[in-house]
């Protein structure tokens, strides 16, 4: 069988035709430095400019607030240790959760050992952050709290707008991690009233190391890459003028039409955990039922390695995720799932399938016809299986 279902869309998706179009000149004929100032160069600067304009739209920012990064990950350093510096001589306490991705957790592990006071708020089984836990843990020395607006494991769909204003009231910055959120959910700066907000093109049918960060007017943030004057003096580097093009191209198609194509891709998800919940017994649904991705699946399969099963089913033709891609290779289980009061053994046998615009009810089909099989082996072989 020759089958291919592409089912990691979490993990990053495929660049989509009409997003390689935009870049193709730059990395071609119109080569010139976006910072030179003659003819030549002026392609490129308008391709910088055109993008910026189409992340403002897509976020309903002002093109100014737009910054080009390397990455989400660029994205979620620069956010944090840049307003943690710049508002250090206020307070050296900073808040996040135990699920964030480790773009935010490692970066706050490096800014305690800067001196900084981190806390991180529980969530509860379902994955979602309390906003009367964070209320609690605000201190008189806040200078930053940072939440992610989308689980990137269990697509938990965080109350950012709540969290945001509880943070606003008390004048403390609001950060947040969307990469997962563009092209899955409605996403308005204005509406959820946050201060930064990070995300990536590769997780919506961009390229791979673009990414951009929404500063709102006003906010103190220390520059993170010094250099040039690009950016308007804030991040330095000559910019990535065909990915920050492919970028902007990307995230107007993915936030088009939003509504019908998660739709869709909802009612995939939705038979795809009825399959799987209907023909596998000891199955865990991981994540709040509801309040989740459109296009996340992740469920934990007691007895069983997730590594096991991820190489199974990759021999079926299905590439899926266990944990985080990150995490993948180590053995540790997964923070997220050990944060959702999971017992290490339970979180150890985790599987994430992650549907994107591409897929169709024949992948979810396929899924459905290979996994009870593969599972139903692999117990067979576990020494704490037993009828
Ligand atoms: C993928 C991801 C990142 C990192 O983005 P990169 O562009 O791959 O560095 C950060 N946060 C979340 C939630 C992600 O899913």
């Amino acid at each position: 069988m020759d089958r291919f279902v592409y089912l990691d869309n979490s993990a990053t998706t495929p660049v989509k035709p009409e997003v390689l179009e935009v870049m193709l000149p730059y990395l071609q004929t119109e080569y010139g430095n976006p910072s030179s100032i003659y003819k030549k160069a002026a392609s490129a600067e308008a391709a910088v400019r055109e993008a910026r304009k189409q992340v403002a739209e897509a976020l309903h920012a002002e093109p100014n607030e737009i910054f080009f990064t390397a990455c989400g990950t660029e994205a979620d350093n620069w956010a944090i240790k840049g307003a943690a510096y710049a508002n250090q001589h206020k307070g050296k306490h900073l808040i996040t959760t135990q699920i964030e991705h480790h773009a935010v957790l490692h970066t706050m592990e490096y800014l305690e050992k800067q001196g900084f006071s981190v806390t991180y708020l529980p969530v509860d089984a379902e994955g979602l952050v309390s906003p009367e836990s964070l209320k609690e843990a605000i201190r008189e020395d806040t200078i930053l709290i940072s939440v992610m607006m989308a689980n990137n494991e269990i697509g938990t769909v965080e109350p950012i707008r709540e969290l945001a204003a509880i943070a606003a009231e008390k004048k403390i910055l609001f950060h947040t991690d969307a990469v997962q959120a563009i092209g899955s959910l409605p996403v308005d700066v204005k509406e959820l009233g946050v201060s930064m907000l990070s995300l990536s093109a590769h997780k919506f049918g961009g390229p791979k190391g673009v990414g951009a960060l929404y500063i709102k007017k006003g906010t103190k943030i220390d520059t993170f890459m010094h250099g040039g004057a690009q950016e308007r003096g804030r991040r330095g580097g000559t910019e990535n003028v065909a990915g920050v093009a492919g970028l902007g191209k990307a995230i107007t198609l993915a936030t088009q039409k939003l509504e019908a194509k998660t739709e869709r891709i909802m009612a995939l998800r939705e038979k795809l955990i009825e399959g799987i919940l209907q023909s596998i017994p000891d199955v865990r649904l991981n994540g709040h039922r509801t309040k989740r991705l459109p296009g996340n699946v992740n469920c934990c399969f007691r007895y069983i390695e997730g590594e096991a099963l991820l190489l199974r089913l990759d021999a079926k033709g299905v590439a899926a995720s266990s944990g985080s891609a990150c995490t993948s290779g180590s053995l540790d289980p997964s923070h997220v799932l050990l944060a959702l009061g999971l017992p290490h053994e339970i979180a150890h046998g985790s599987l994430r399938l992650s549907i994107g615009e591409q897929n169709t009810e024949a992948d979810v089909e396929h899924v459905l016809s290979v996994l009870p099989d593969i599972v139903k082996t692999l117990r067979a072989m576990s020494p704490l299986y037993s009828e």
